[in-house]
This record gives structure tokens, sequence and C-alpha cells, in this order.
């Protein structure tokens, strides 16, 4: 059987509502993840604008609603825990025990050889996670000064970053560090390359996605039109917006591998 979703939502309305009392789930629950993408990038963009919107912590407390209105399949998390297995056994393997070699002496080492080791690392994080899954996507994994961002009074220590193009399919890492600091510290160091690692990994999702390489009976084709979902409608939420930020699922699963992975290897490496 062919059929379609309608939404019976008029999309407008709860925008509207939005900045003049907090959405609820009765308000979002029955909108598709497209158009809860749509509404979160009106937000940002109506809030950006400043006028004529003046109940700004409403329409926090509506962004919240929707970043925790996002449902992540069982069996994403599932194929997640089970691909991180394939990774740490990987990393006890010939080949890549440097990486734990590097990790045990890494206040010995010089600052190119931390890099070497973080780039490797990920490198295996991504062919243990995408394998099977998608095919491999060009990317960058750098390293550059700019960690502290002032906003005013308010200031912020950036680790690290990633983007990426659908339509090249191309991905960039960045880890920030202030004067060669951030990177000296191995375990904040691995966990994030592989905080921006899961990014990509994301990415490889969203960029299949996109080229219709996951067919809509795939386990994880829903989990994959989030990411892209993300992307097509820029609904991501800045750190900026602190809860609202940290509850998207996109962080919340970058935020457990990178720990995760950190404290794995840092315990292969005893
Ligand atoms: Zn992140």
């Amino acid at each position: 059987m062919r059929n379609r979703r309608v939404e019976t939502v008029d999309l407008r309305e709860v925008f509207a509502k939005s900045f003049a009392e907090p959405l609820l789930t009765e308000d979002i629950g029955s909108l598709s993840t497209s158009s809860k993408c749509a509404l979160i990038r009106r937000i940002l963009e109506a809030r950006r604008a400043e006028n004529p919107y003046p109940a700004f912590d409403t329409s926090k407390m509506s962004l919240l609603s929707l970043s925790k209105a996002f449902e992540i399949s069982t069996d994403f998390h599932e194929w997640q825990r089970k691909r991180r297995q394939i990774f740490i056994r990987e990393l006890t393997s010939n080949e890549n025990k440097p990486v734990l070699t590097a990790y045990r002496n890494w206040n010995k080492i010089s600052t190119d050889a931390k890099k070497f080791a973080l780039r490797q690392s990920v490198r295996l994080q991504r062919k243990s996670y995408v394998e099977g899954l998608s095919e491999k996507l060009p990317y960058n994994h750098d390293f550059q000064e700019g960690a502290i961002r002032s906003n005013g009074s308010v200031v912020t220590l950036v680790f690290g970053g990633f983007s990426g193009d659908l339509k090249t399919g191309r991905g960039r890492i960045t880890q920030y560090s202030h004067h060669g600091e951030l990177i000296h510290d191995a375990l904040e160091a691995f966990n994030t390359a592989h905080h921006e690692g899961t990014h990509l990994i994301q990415h490889h999702l969203s960029v299949a996605f996109h080229r219709k390489q996951i067919a809509p009976s795939h386990p994880l084709y829903h989990d994959a039109e989030y990411f892209h979902s993300v992307d097509t409608h820029r609904a991501y939420i800045p750190s900026s917006l602190g809860e609202c930020y940290k509850v998207q699922p996109n962080e919340v699963l970058a935020d457990w591998e990178g720990n995760k992975i950190s404290a794995a290897i840092a315990a292969l490496a005893l």
C-alpha cells in the first residue's frame, strides 16, 4: 500500500505560538521530522532578528521542546553500540596499536605525533562505523588555534567543530587549541576527536540519505532522515542556547560516543 502522511497542523500557527507560550508535546507530536526542523530554523532566525519578537525565553522553551521531540530508534542505538565494539577491537590489532602507544606516551611525544595519532584513531572510527553502510566520503581532520571565543562578557571554550557539505559529500573536523593547549590532555583530545568523528559518521548517513542510497526499509532509514533533515533545514541549535543545544539527538549521540571511546582508549592504553 502506498500512503502519504498528511499533516493536519498549520506550521504558521505553531510558529506564532512558539513565541507566545512554550510549545508542548501535543503541539508538535504529530509534526514530521522535516516540519520540526523547519520550525527550529524559523524560530532561530526570528530570535536573531530580535524585533518584533520580544518573548525570547518563551521561544527558547519552545526550542527545548522541539529538540526533545525527535526519536532515535533502538536499532540505531544498537547499531552504534555494535560498531563501537568493532572499533575498540580493531584498536588492539597490530596495525592500530600505534594509537594506544601514542596515548600511553602522550606527554613525551611531539605535537605532530599527537595529531597523527588522533587522525589515525578517527580514520579507524570512520572505517569501523560506516563499512557496509555507506560509501566512504572525503574529509579533512584539521587542528587550529581559536578555542577561546568571546561574545561580549561571555567567554566560551570551543574544543572542536564539524561541518559537512551535502552536495560534494566532503566533511571537515576541526580541533581547536589555545597556544597549543587542549591537544596536550590526551583524554580531552581523544574525546573531542571522537565526538567530531561521530558527527562525521552522522554526515555519512545524511549524505547516503540525500543520494537515496538508504532504502525506506533500512532499519536506520528514519535516523538517517533525521540527520539529513537537520542539514537541509540548517536546524542546528548553537551551543549558546545551552540546554536546547545539549539535548539535540545528534549532540547526545556524539557526546556519548566521545566519552565512551576515549574512556575505552584510556583503559586499553593502561
Ligand atoms: Zn557536537
